[in-house]
């Protein structure tokens, strides 16, 4: 009946990386490393890790008339994603211009182009994949109000993921839809108003009081909290010698999308998006990071 297992609506990013042997002080050049541009943005990311995976995957995002959108567009369709939702043109493809100093610390500036100008409208215009999807993820590297399109044009019976990160106070129309919500400890805190604290239990208290369906709160190496009105279960993690934990949670949130999608409860989800989180952060980068089915079962 669905053409699409998931629909990620989101961002996609050219993440130039450039290793330094120090920051540049203000008006100072310094010479760093050859360029190497990675495929990324949490939306691409999501769709890709979700169709290694093997689902069946359409990405709604936006990229410059450009190579970066070239580029994006080609990791996209090697992963399987079907790219008739990424539109071209508006504005230059958005980059993460990434320096890595040699302790492995990132300074990162993002120029978000073309995913600010992914609109209500175009969300509208897509009414199309959002109807064949039995599973919708969001982030918020795209406008907010872009985000809360996408709910309010959610067919009755599909369910609506979100990780909302970078983080910021949410509406309650948004929060409403969301099944679950799935957040860091940080993004927690943002979302909560700063509030409370104490463990990850009394942050999801705090969220669910928001009025989200289920909350889903990732604990890094420790694994992950789901929250639901009736209940809290901790997801422990898988014990894996971490390599490169970028790109962990947005494998993570696919994952867990995908799997509600085949019909798993949320703890199962959860658990299986913990064994993919923890095969992502084997291996370096995050695209490149991502496991097929067949890795996650031998992990
Ligand atoms: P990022 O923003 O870096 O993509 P995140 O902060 O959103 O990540 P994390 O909590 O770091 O998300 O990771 C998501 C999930 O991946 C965790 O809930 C856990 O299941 C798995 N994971 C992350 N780091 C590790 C680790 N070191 N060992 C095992 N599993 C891990």
């Amino acid at each position: 009946m669905y053409d699409y297992d998931l629909l990620v609506v989101g961002s996609a990013n050219a993440d130039l990386v450039v290793r330094v042997e120090r920051r540049p002080a203000a008006g100072e050049t310094v010479l760093g490393s050859d360029l190497v541009v990675h495929p990324g943005g949490k939306g691409a990311n999501q769709a890709v890790a979700a169709a290694r995976l093997g689902a069946r995957t359409a990405l709604l995002a936006r990229v410059g008339d450009d190579g970066h959108g070239e580029l994006l567009l080609r990791s996209q369709r090697a992963a399987g994603v079907d790219t008739t939702g990424v539109l071209a043109g508006g504005a230059p493809t958005g980059v993460a211009l990434i320096t890595v100093d040699p302790s492995g610390d990132n300074s990162i500036v993002v120029s978000p182009g073309a995913n600010a100008r992914l609109t209500p409208e175009d969300v509208r215009a897509a009414s199309g994949l959002l109807g064949s999807s039995r599973v919708v993820s969001a982030q918020l590297e795209i406008p907010l109000e872009t985000v809360v399109e996408v709910v309010r044009n959610l067919p009755s019976g599909t369910r609506f993921v979100l990780n909302p990160s970078p983080p910021r106070p949410l509406p309650a129309e948004l929060l409403a839809a969301c099944d679950p919500l799935i957040v860091n400890e940080h993004e927690a805190r943002v979302i909560a108003g700063g509030k409370p604290d104490g463990s990850p239990e009394d942050r999801a208290a705090a969220l669910l009081a928001l009025g989200p369906r289920s909350v889903v709160v990732t604990l890094g190496a420790e694994g992950a909290l789901v929250a639901t009105g009736e209940t809290m279960t901790r997801v422990p993690s898988v014990k894996v010698d971490a390599v490169d934990t970028t790109g962990a949670g947005d494998a993570f949130t696919a994952a867990l999308a995908w799997r509600l999608g085949t019909g798993s409860s949320l703890p199962e989800a959860a658990a299986f998006a913990a064994r993919v989180g923890a095969a992502a952060v084997t291996r370096p980068g995050a695209q490149e990071s991502y496991p097929t089915a067949e890795e996650v079962g031998a992990l």
